[in-house]
């Protein structure tokens, strides 16, 4: 039987879930807390309530409602995605996933991202303007760069520990910057933990050929303490959904995925949907495009 990863069990995900439960396709929806809807007291602008609604009601409404349908709905917090080879020797299709959550590891034949509009990174002097820099979002797809090089993680939960693994047997060295916040995981010994705020991040020298800002070269804790870097990982909050697509190759534009009419990313057997893919921040269209991302599974899979 065909398998649907679902990320996200807001809107998109769920509604994505209805569609290929109901098309026979085996759905696992893997979601972390209420998103954004947990946060809206009343909606009273979806269709088909006279009332207002809350948002954590209507959020398990539609969790029961794709349970019932038979979906199997996972509450663990996805830290890392990516493609492996085809596990079935019968199968046509081009891509296979592994995705991988705070206690598991889950393999499917297609998977959906629909985990909301990503978390915009944390207001550091610095950060934007190293993007590229030394800033990094993605240790599985930038850690090569950095070896044998001092690096650090910016966060402090799961999400951060994921990459601190990722880091470890590549780089010489891992220190954790939780930007003044208690870690809520426990990290590996070798790593150093620096609690304090995070002043700035501080360029080096540009290059006279190149002109522009230099690379990251260190940063400063509470308006004092210098600590010098090659490079800085961002996982803050738990793994935005721009994150876990640019680990898989695809496209993406600021803090958007970057789909076609389907919900098709460029990468073959992944979709996004919802807020996660920029345009209108409302239900209505988060429905709408889980609708099309789970039809258009259905087809790939078939
Ligand atoms: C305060 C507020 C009020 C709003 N009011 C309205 C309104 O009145 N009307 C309206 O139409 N819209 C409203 N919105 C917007 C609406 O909530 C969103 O457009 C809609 O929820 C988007 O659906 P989604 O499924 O794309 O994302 P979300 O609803 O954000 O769902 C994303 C899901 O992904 C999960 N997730 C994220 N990262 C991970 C991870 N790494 N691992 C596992 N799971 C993960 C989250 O836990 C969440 O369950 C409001 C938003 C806010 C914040």
């Amino acid at each position: 039987m065909k398998k649907v990863i679902i990320i996200g069990n807001g809107p998109a995900g769920i509604s994505a879930a209805l569609y290929t439960i109901r098309a026979g396709i085996k759905t696992i929806v893997i979601g972390h807390g209420l998103g954004s809807l947990g946060k809206a007291d009343k909606i009273e602008n979806f269709y088909g309530f006279e009332f207002p609604i809350a948002g954590s009601k209507l959020v398990e409404t539609g969790i029961a409602q794709a349970k019932r349908l038979g979906a199997e709905i996972i509450n663990e917090e996805v830290v890392g995605i990516s493609a492996i080879d085809n596990h079935s020797e019968s199968t046509q299709l081009k891509s296979a996933f592994s995705v991988r959550t705070d206690k598991n590891q889950y393999l499917s034949d297609a998977v959906i991202l629909a985990t909301g509009a990503s978390r915009t990174a944390p207001p550091i002097k610095g950060l934007k303007e190293l993007e590229g820099q030394g800033v990094s979002y993605c240790a599985v797809c930038d850690a090569f760069f950095y070896r044998n090089k001092d690096v650090a993680v910016l966060g402090s939960g799961e999400y951060a520990l994921n990459e601190v693994k990722e880091l470890l047997p590549i780089v010489n060295s891992v220190t954790l910057l939780t930007n003044g916040s208690e870690p809520t995981v426990s990290f590996p010994k070798e790593i150093k933990i620096e609690k304090h705020a995070i002043s700035s991040l501080n360029p080096g020298a540009s290059n006279p050929l190149l002109g522009g800002i230099g690379s990251l070269e260190s940063v400063t804790l509470n308006y004092e303490n210098k600590i010098k870097l090659d490079g800085i990982f961002v996982a803050y909050g738990t793994a935005g959904s721009s994150a876990l697509a640019k680990k898989i190759g695809a496209f993406t534009e600021g803090n958007k995925i970057i789909v076609n009419s389907e919900m098709s990313t460029n990468v073959p057997g992944l979709y996004a949907a919802g807020d996660c893919i920029g345009g209108l921040l409302q239900i209505s269209k988060a429905v709408s495009d889980g609708a099309i991302a789970g039809t258009s599974v259905v087809k790939y899979l078939r």
